[in-house]
């Protein structure tokens, strides 16, 4: 069956080559037992810019025929020069095998300026909703803290943030606090977790009760492809056109 996000444009480990530069490792939290944070610093540098939900490609010394992977910066863009990757371990997988067990504090990579198009608009004035599992949610966070500390969300948000057990909500109090300070309507959806007395189930299954009335709103959609080709599916059925859906694809 042919993927219905397989024609999205994304900007993958092929494409353009980008200036690599020295990345410092500054700081790792184990976040859960398969993602883990990275703070990192671009020595030499003052600022590291970059718009919320831009990403970075790194190269790492890896046995393969390609050897860049990207990653969305998780935190908000400040005038300083550090920022916050939040990574997944994939089974099997090169450069995440590389960055569970050999990088330490300390460790320098090699990373590019921010990329990307994923970012919100520069005021946002038009009901928003995020949908993400897992590290997708990356983008969504450095979004929301940026926006609502420049002020700049004018109009209702939505956070369907679907995992499968408590322990997994990444940035879980960051989110809590939006809720309390700026009225998100976040929506930790759990499918595995029984005594969970919040949304359960799929996060498909959440939002498009929420969108029932199929008022106007963009939605922004960010992960793996399955999920994505799922939600964009549920989101084409609710009569959302194209043009209001916009997706990072973490392939
Ligand atoms: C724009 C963009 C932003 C991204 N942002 C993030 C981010 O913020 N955090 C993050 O953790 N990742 C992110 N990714 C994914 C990241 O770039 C790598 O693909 C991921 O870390 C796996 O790399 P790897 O070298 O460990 O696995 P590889 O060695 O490339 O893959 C090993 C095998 O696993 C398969 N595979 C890869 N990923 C998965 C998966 N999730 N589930 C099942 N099979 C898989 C591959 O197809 C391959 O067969 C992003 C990707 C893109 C394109």
């Amino acid at each position: 069956m042919s993927s219905l996000v397989e024609n999205i444009q994304v900007e993958p480990r092929k494409g353009p080559k980008y200036l690599f530069f020295d990345v410092e490792v500054t700081r790792i939290v184990d976040a859960t037992p398969t993602v883990k944070l990275f703070d990192l610093r671009v020595p030499g540098r003052e600022a590291y810019n970059f718009q919320a939900g831009q990403f970075i490609q790194i190269d790492f010394p890896i046995n393969a025929k390609v050897t860049r992977r990207s990653y969305s910066i998780a935190s908000a863009p400040d005038s300083g020069n550090s920022f916050q990757l939040c990574v997944g371990r994939v089974p099997d997988g090169l450069a995440t095998r590389y960055l569970f067990e050999d990088v330490k504090v300390g460790s320098i990579l090699k990373g590019s300026d921010a990329i990307g198009r994923f970012v919100l608009p520069d005021v946002v004035e038009k009901e928003t909703c995020f949908i993400s599992t897992g590290v997708g949610i990356a983008p969504f966070r450095s979004m929301l803290m940026d926006g609502y500390a420049r002020g700049t969300i004018k109009a209702p948000v939505s956070l369907f943030f679907g995992n499968r057990y408590e322990s997994d909500i990444l940035y879980r109090e960051d989110f809590e606090k939006m809720r309390h300070d700026h009225g998100l309507h976040f929506y930790p959806v759990l499918s595995r977790q029984q005594d969970w007395h919040g949304p359960q189930g799929h996060v498909h299954v959440h939002y498009t009760k929420f969108f029932a009335d199929k008022r106007p709103c963009t939605f922004f959609l960010c992960g793996w492809r399955a999920m994505l080709d799922d939600a964009r599916h549920h989101l084409t059925e609710m009569g959302y056109d194209r043009k209001d859906v916009k997706i990072e694809l973490y392939d």
